[in-house]
């Protein structure tokens, strides 16, 4: 044994969106070690009795480490749970890092990304066919600097369905990079803060009142800002080739529409 560290994807915040593979990571855990803003702590349910439960916020990167190398020494199973999936603005890489160095034993458990969460709670998908086929994850620089090829300005360009990580805290500089990059005023948004949870709350609005809508529904942390034409009218026309009548493929070939139907394997 060399003892193990485990990344778990908590998912977006309701215990029930846990994966089983999430679950039983909890259920062998020596130590669960969880981020508390963004993680229930209902999940700590699945963690057997005496699991040692350390939260992660009040701890420096390097005060974690400490407790994988007392992993490595004693043989240790570690659950590190993050919100959401752990390989989006997760702190992963630079943990993986000292993990390996210490020689421990890693897994990661992807989790329901709050993404995903924050799409059912609109309702809507966010691939709408000759909508929006593209799908842009970012965030506006705060009080950590973004890589120079990687300016909101540049990526709104793309006009595609942009979708904005941890930054609600500035929403007037968040709607003018927007609008500076060609998105127009009539864009529609969305805001989705706490997706998933009891207290989730959805804000629709078109881009030139994104700002106001942010500040007067007091959403400065724990919110996704949605972003481009397939977040408008639910009615809009896309519909998707995959299942249309006049696009055949491997298992629905035009004008043989039994051929594959007769092989479905057998319940
Ligand atoms: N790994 C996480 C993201 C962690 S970064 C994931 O895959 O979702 C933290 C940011 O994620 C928050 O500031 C917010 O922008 C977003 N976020 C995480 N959970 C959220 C939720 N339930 N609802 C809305 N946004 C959420």
């Amino acid at each position: 044994m060399t003892g193990r560290v485990t990344f778990v994807g908590a998912g977006p915040g309701a215990p029930d969106l846990l994966t089983l593979r999430a679950v039983e990571a909890l259920r062998r855990a020596d130590v669960v070690v969880w981020a508390r803003s963004l993680v229930d702590p209902a999940i700590l349910e699945h963690a057997q009795e005496g699991a040692e439960l350390v939260p992660s916020d009040e701890r420096t990167h390097e005060e974690i480490v400490e407790i994988y190398a007392r992993a490595r020494r004693d043989s240790l199973e570690v659950a590190r749970v993050h919100s959401g999936d752990p390989t989006v603005y997760g702190a992963l890489h630079e943990q993986l890092a000292a993990c390996r160095a210490l020689g421990l034993a890693i897994e990661i458990v992807p989790g329901v990304s709050s993404v995903s969460a924050a799409a059912v709670a609109l309702g809507q998908e966010l691939t709408i066919p000759d909508v929006s086929q593209t799908l842009i994850y970012t965030r506006r620089p705060t009080r950590t600097s973004m890589p120079a090829n990687e300016q909101l300005v540049e990526l709104a360009r793309h006009g595609t369905t942009l979708v904005l990580f941890l930054s609600v805290r500035r929403p007037r500089e968040l709607q003018a990079d927007l609008m500076e990059g060609g998105y127009t005023a009539e864009t529609p948004c969305a805001v989705v803060y706490r997706a998933s949870w009891p207290d989730e709350l959805v804000v629709r609005c078109e881009l030139k009142d994104l700002a106001t809508s942010i500040k007067s529904n007091r959403i400065t942390t724990q919110a996704l800002v949605l972003v481009g034409p397939a977040l408008g009218d639910a009615s809009c026309a896309g519909r998707s080739h995959v299942y249309d009548p006049g696009y055949g493929h491997r298992y629905r070939r035009l004008g043989r529409p039994d051929r594959y139907r007769d092989k479905a394997p057998k319940p």
